[in-house]
């Protein structure tokens, strides 16, 4: 999970994760991990791009939003099983949208890249 602050002048968008992972801690006992509180805030009370003010949002759902190998692995189970499978076909349909999405948590249309979008 993360907070967005999003720059209200270029939307450029900088995540705040609410908590991170260090890598093994401990070298006694190397399957522990230990989470902290990352420094806060991530940006400047203004954009370093467009001197504009943030905008702050969430939380969101910050990590990959699909396992990739997982995905494939149940269409490739799906394509085996198409016989017997009653609903075969609505799952592969189902799991294409699913490979085709953008693992990135946030996008931007392609309208609010033009300059006269009619954005203010
Ligand atoms: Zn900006």
């Amino acid at each position: 999970m993360s907070m967005v602050y999003h720059c209200v002048g270029c939307d450029t968008v900088t995540l705040q994760p609410l908590s991170a992972f260090k890598p093994n801690p401990s070298p006694s006992n190397p399957d522990q991990e230990k989470s902290y509180l990352p420094p806060a805030p991530p940006v400047g009370e203004f954009c370093t791009h467009c001197n504009q003010r943030h905008r702050l949002g969430g939380p969101i759902w910050s990590a990959p939003i699909h396992d990739e190998e997982f995905v494939e692995d149940v269409m490739k189970y799906v394509e085996k099983s198409m016989n017997v499978l009653g609903t075969a076909r609505r799952i592969e349909g189902l799991l294409a949208v699913v490979r085709g999405e953008l693992p990135a948590p946030l996008y931007c249309t392609l309208d609010c890249m033009w300059p006269d979008s009619g954005r203010t």
